[in-house]
C-alpha cells in the first residue's frame, strides 16, 4: 500500500484550487472511484493525492428534455440516468448503453464522466508482472503475441492493440455527443469522437484531456433520430461483462427508405469508432435484411483482425444488422 492525500471539493472553483497546488501532471479527479480505486490496489496507477470531486453539487444533475440539447453533468450516476423514463423513451440508445454497462451496484456508484475515462481491460494493462506500453511506456506489449481475443480490429497499432472498454462514449458517439471541461488554463468543448486518441506510438495518452482538465458535463444535440436507436451489446456472458462487439445504431425511415443512419461499433476499436461509410451505404435505401446485412459489412471493410480476433468479423456485421433491424421496428411504433 502506497500513502496518498486525499482531499474532499465541493465546488468546480475548489477543484481547480487544488488541481494548481497539485500541479498540472499530478492532478487526480476522483468521482466513483470504481476504476480509479481498483488500478490504485492492483499498483497499476499511483497517486500522491486524490482530489474527490463527488461533493460538486453543480455536476451531479442531468436534463433529458431539453428542447436543443440534452445535458449530463460529469457527475450524474449511470444508475440514475439509465433509468430516467424521458431518455429511454426519446433515446433508447443511450439507456441501453448505460443499463448494459457493469453491475447495478457498480452503477449506482460510477459516474458519466468517470465512465468516458475508464482504462482499457487488457489483461496484460492490469498485471503488472506483464510489458506494457501503456501502463509502461517502452516496455513491449505483451498482448501482440498474447491473449487478444477480446483486442481490437480497428484503430491498433505495432505499440499497443487495446480496446477501448465502455459502452455510453460508443452510443454517444452515435449521437454526435461534446464534452465542456476545464482546467486551471480555462474552458472548451471537445467532441466525443475527439476526446480519445488512437494510440498510435504514445498509447499511454489515451485522450487529449490533460491531467488537470474537469469534465464538467457531457451535451447530446436532440434529434429525431434517438427514438429509433438502440444499443446492441455482444459479450461472454449475459450480463456483467464488457463488450465482445456492440453497434449503436440510430436511424431515420422517411417514406419507406433510410434518411439518415448513424452507427457506432464498440469492442472493436481502440477509441469508440463511427462506421461512416457503412451510414452512407444506407441513406436513400429501403431497409431490409439486405441492405442491413450490407451495412454490417461495410462497416466491417476495413477491420484488421488478428487470428484470435477473426470471430469479430462475422459477428460484428451481425449485430449491426440486427442493431438496425431494431431501430427499424422502433421507427414504426
Ligand atoms: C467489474 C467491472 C465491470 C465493468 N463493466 C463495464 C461495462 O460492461 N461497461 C462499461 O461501460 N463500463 C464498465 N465498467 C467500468 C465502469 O463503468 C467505470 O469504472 C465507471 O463508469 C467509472 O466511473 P467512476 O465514477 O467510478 O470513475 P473513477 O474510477 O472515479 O474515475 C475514472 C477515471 O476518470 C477520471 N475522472 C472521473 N471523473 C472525472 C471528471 N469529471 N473529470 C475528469 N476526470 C475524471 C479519474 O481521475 C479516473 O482517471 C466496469 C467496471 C468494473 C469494475
Ligand atoms: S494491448 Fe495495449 S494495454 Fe494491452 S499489453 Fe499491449 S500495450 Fe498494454
Amino acid at each position: 500500500m502506497q500513502n496518498f492525500g486525499y482531499v474532499r471539493v465541493a465546488s468546480v472553483a475548489e477543484a481547480l484550487q487544488a488541481a494548481r497546488e497539485d500541479g498540472a501532471q499530478h492532478t487526480r479527479f476522483l468521482a466513483g472511484g470504481t476504476t480509479l480505486v481498483d488500478l490504485m490496489r492492483l499498483h497499476v496507477l499511483q497517486a500522491d493525492r486524490l482530489i474527490d470531486i463527488t461533493s460538486i453539487r453543480e455536476l451531479q444533475t442531468f436534463n433529458t428534455s431539453g428542447r436543443s440539447e440534452l445535458v449530463f453533468g460529469a457527475l450524474s450516476k449511470m444508475s440514475d440516468v439509465a433509468e430516467d423514463p424521458t431518455l429511454r423513451r426519446d433515446y433508447p440508445a443511450l439507456a441501453e448503453s448505460l443499463q448494459k454497462g457493469a453491475s447495478q451496484q457498480l452503477r449506482n456508484m460510477a459516474t458519466l464522466g468517470g465512465n468516458l475515462l475508464q482504462r482499457t481491460r487488457c489483461e496484460y494493462f492490469r498485471g503488472t508482472s506483464y510489458p506494457c506500453n501503456r501502463r509502461s511506456p517502452g516496455s513491449g506489449c505483451a498482448a501482440l503475441e498474447g491473449i487478444n481475443r477480446g483486442h481490437a480490429i480497428f484503430g491498433y497499432s505495432d505499440s499497443c492493440i487495446a480496446t477501448y472498454p465502455g459502452d455510453f462514449a460508443v452510443a454517444l458517439a452515435a449521437f454526435d455527443a461534446q464534452v465542456d471541461t476545464v482546467s486551471p488554463r480555462g474552458e472548451r468543448t471537445i467532441p466525443l469522437i475527439n476526446l480519445h486518441r488512437l494510440p498510435g506510438d504514445t498509447p499511454h495518452l489515451e485522450t487529449i484531456l490533460d491531467p488537470d482538465e474537469l469534465i464538467v458535463r457531457i451535451r447530446v444535440p436532440a434529434t429525431p433520430l434517438g427514438r429509433a436507436s438502440t444499443y446492441q451489446k455482444i459479450r461472454d456472458r449475459e450480463s456483467y461483462a464488457f463488450a465482445g462487439v456492440s453497434s449503436a445504431v440510430a436511424i431515420i425511415i422517411d417514406g419507406g427508405r433510410v434518411r439518415q443512419a448513424r452507427i457506432a461499433l464498440g469492442g472493436v476499436a481502440t477509441k469508440p469508432w463511427r462506421a461512416g461509410a457503412a451510414e452512407q451505404s444506407l441513406v436513400g435505401q429501403p431497409l431490409t435484411r439486405e441492405t442491413a446485412s450490407r451495412a454490417g459489412v461495410v462497416a466491417f471493410a476495413d477491420a484488421r483482425p488478428r487470428k484470435a480476433s477473426q470471430f469479430k468479423m462475422s459477428l460484428g456485421p451481425k449485430s449491426v444488422a440486427k442493431a438496425l433491424l431494431i431501430a427499424k421496428e422502433r421507427s414504426a411504433a
